[in-house]
């Protein structure tokens, strides 16, 4: 079942290759984010250069898929149209204690009016998208 309604654009991997190992990775129920090799540190977006050491030095490193709520918001507006009347839904910015606190943008599950509590833990749900073109699978967050 998917969270969001049909028509939105799927996501794809950038022509670059630089996200490939994010999204390959989502398709096996893992959750990725970028890491220096050089001073360690994790960021996310992912970059082709460290935003700490300026190390060109990067790979990838599987975290829980644990985290917490850093920030959220409630959209009531369509902003596809393939989103009218499916409001509201909640967009959750999410800090990950186990990469440096990193913060990736997802939507919380559940009810769209429920009280979303600043600092609450959070998981990742993955949701596969398999007769996607070609199949993606998204990241959403619940409460945990
Ligand atoms: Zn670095």
């Amino acid at each position: 079942m998917s969270y969001l309604p049909k028509g939105l654009p799927a996501p794809m991997p950038e022509n670059d290759g630089l996200d490939k190992p994010y999204w390959d990775a989502t398709r096996r129920g893992r959750l990725l984010v970028q890491h220096c090799k050089g001073c360690g540190a994790f960021q996310w977006g992912p970059e082709w250069i460290c935003h700490k050491c300026l190390s060109f030095d990067l790979d990838w490193r599987e975290v829980s898929g644990k985290g917490r709520i850093y920030s959220w918001e409630r959209p009531w507006h369509p902003v596809h149209p393939a989103l009218n009347g499916h409001g509201p839904y909640i967009v959750v910015l999410v800090e990950l204690p186990d990469a440096g606190n990193v913060r990736m943008l997802g939507n919380l599950l559940g009810d769209p009016k429920q009280d979303v509590p600043i600092g609450a833990d959070v998981e990742a749900v993955f949701e596969p998208h398999d007769d996607g073109k070609p199949p993606f699978t998204l990241v959403h967050w619940k409460l945990a």
